[in-house]
C-alpha cells in the first residue's frame, strides 16, 4: 500500500512535500516524494491536505485512574492528594477499573497517540482485558511498604502480566512506583528481571517538595504519614530522592525517570558527570505539573545535559485531557524557546528512545512500524510542525501496526 500526503513529517529529517509511504504487513519499507515512492508500483491511497506524521507516544500514564477527571479538587498538599486518590481507590472494584481503561485507551487514540506506557496499579485486572487497542507498555507496579499479594486473583494477575500474549501490540514493563513506596532492594529486583527479560524499567523520583523534603531532610508531611504506615525510615535526612537512587545501583541510565522536578544542584552534577548517553530519560507531564504547583521543571537544563526528555499525561487524576497535544502547547507556554519540531520528539523519536525502540517507533523510516497519523495542513512546509502541535480537532485518520483504524 502506498500513501499520498500534501505533507510528510518523518522525525527524521526535513519535511516532504507531496509525499508518500509505502507500507507492507505491518512496517514502513519506503518513504520519500511520491513520484519516487510510486515508481515502485502499487496502489496509491491519497490522504489528501493532511500531514502524515508517525503516532504519538505517551511516555507516562495510569489508565487505571481514566474515571477521576475533576475527582479531586486541586489538593493543599502533594500527601493529601494522595490520601484521597487512595480512598477513592477503595471505593472502586474491577469492573470500574475495567471501565476505565477503556474509557482511556478511547481517548488516547481519539488524540493521536498509538503508544502508550501504562503503569498498571492492579496486575488481578490483566486476565480480563483482552489485547490492547493501541501499542501498550503494561508496566507491573511495585511497592513494598505493604505485601501487595493478597488474594488468589492478584496471584494470577501477576503470572498473566508476564505471560506471553497474542498480540503485538502489548509489552511488559516493570515499574517500582518511587523511592518512598519501594524500597532500594525491590528496585535491585527489578534491575534483575528487566535485564532477564529485556524489559524497560520506569519510577517516579522527585515529583514533589514532600517527596524532596523526606528524603533529603528527614521531615514533612510525606515523611509522617510514611512513618505512620511503618515504612522503614533509614534511609529519610541523607540524599536527595534522584542521588539516593542513584548512588544506591537502584537505577541506571536504561531507567525513564517520571517527573523530576525536584533537583538541586548536586543532582545537575551527577547527571554532567555522567558519560554522553549515560543519563536516565526523563518523562515531563505538564499539565500534572501545573495541577500539583510542583517547582518549574528544568526542561532547558536538563535539555543542555543531554538528557533524553520525553512528554507524558499523567492520569486523568490530575490532568485534564488525554491529549498530547495539548501537554505540548501547555510544554510550549512554559518553555517558549522549544521549537515545534523539539515539541514533537517529546512525543515521537525521544519516548521511542526511551523505549530501546529507535528506528522502530517514533519516525517515518523504512523498517519502521507502520504506526501514522494524519492532521490537515493548509499553510506551508516550513510551518507545518507548528500547524501540527496547534491541532485542536480529534484524530479522522489513524493506522497501527499497519492497520487503519476504522
Ligand atoms: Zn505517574
Amino acid at each position: 500500500m502506498i500513501l499520498r500526503a500534501r505533507a510528510i513529517v518523518t522525525m527524521d529529517g526535513p519535511p516532504i512535500a507531496n509525499g508518500a509511504v509505502a507500507i507492507e504487513g505491518n512496517r514502513i519499507i519506503a518513504v520519500g516524494p511520491l513520484a519516487e515512492v510510486a515508481a515502485a508500483g502499487g496502489p496509491v491511497l491519497d490522504l489528501g491536505e493532511v500531514v502524515l506524521l508517525p503516532g504519538l507516544i505517551n511516555a507516562h500514564c495510569h489508565l487505571d485512574y481514566s474515571m477521576m477527571r475533576n475527582a479531586i479538587s486541586r489538593p493543599k498538599s502533594f500527601t493529601a492528594w494522595v490520601q484521597q486518590i487512595n480512598a477513592l481507590k477503595r471505593s472502586l472494584d474491577n469492573d470500574d477499573y475495567l471501565a476505565a481503561i477503556r474509557h482511556g485507551f478511547a481517548e488516547l487514540r481519539q488524540w493521536g497517540t498509538t503508544s502508550v506506557c501504562n503503569i498498571e496499579t492492579f496486575p488481578e485486572l490483566m486476565p480480563h482485558l483482552g489485547p490492547s487497542p493501541l501499542r501498550t507498555w503494561w508496566f507491573y507496579e511495585m511497592i513494598d511498604i505493604r505485601h501487595r499479594i493478597t488474594s488468589d486473583d492478584v496471584v494470577a494477575g501477576a503470572l498473566a502480566f508476564f505471560q506471553h500474549r497474542e498480540n503485538s501490540l502489548d509489552h511488559s514493563g516493570l515499574s517500582p512506583h518511587a523511592p518512598y513506596t519501594a524500597s532500594v532492594s525491590l528496585y535491585q529486583l527489578a534491575n534483575t528481571c528487566g535485564d532477564a527479560f529485556a524489559m524497560p524499567l520506569t519510577t517516579h523520583v522527585a515529583e514533589s517538595r514532600e517527596e524532596f523534603a523526606m528524603f533529603r531532610d528527614g521531615c514533612g508531611p510525606l515523611y509522617d504519614f510514611m512513618a505512620a504506615l511503618q515504612r522503614p525510615m533509614g534511609d529519610c535526612g541523607k540524599d536527595t530522592p534522584f542521588g539516593l537512587l542513584w548512588r544506591r545501583g537502584a537505577i541506571h541510565g536504561r531507567w525513564l525517570l517520571a517527573h523530576m522536578n525536584e533537583l538541586t544542584e548536586d543532582d545537575f552534577a551527577l547527571l554532567a558527570s555522567l558519560p554522553p548517553g549515560g543519563a536516565p530519560s526523563i518523562v515531563h507531564c505538564p499539565g500534572s505539573h501545573r495541577y500539583f504547583e510542583h517547582t518549574p521543571f528544568e526542561f532547558r537544563r536538563l535539555h543542555d545535559l543531554g538528557v533524553n526528555l520525553c512528554t507524558g499525561t499523567d492520569s486523568l487524576a490530575s490532568t485534564r485531557s488525554l491529549s498530547l497535544f495539548e501537554e505540548l502547547r501547555s510544554l510550549g507556554k512554559t518553555d517558549p524557546w522549544l521549537t515545534a519540531e523539539q515539541l514533537l520528539r517529546t512525543v515521537t523519536v525521544n519516548p521511542a528512545r526511551a523505549l530501546r525502540r529507535r528506528g522502530q517507533l517514533g519516525q517515518i523510516t523504512p523498517g519502521a512500524l507502520a504506526d501514522l497519523i494524519t492532521v490537515p495542513v493548509s499553510g506551508k512546509l516550513a510551518t507545518v510542525h507548528e500547524e501540527i502541535v496547534q491541532h485542536e480537532l480529534p484524530i479522522a485518520w489513524t493506522m497501527l501496526d499497519g492497520q487503519v483504524l476504522g
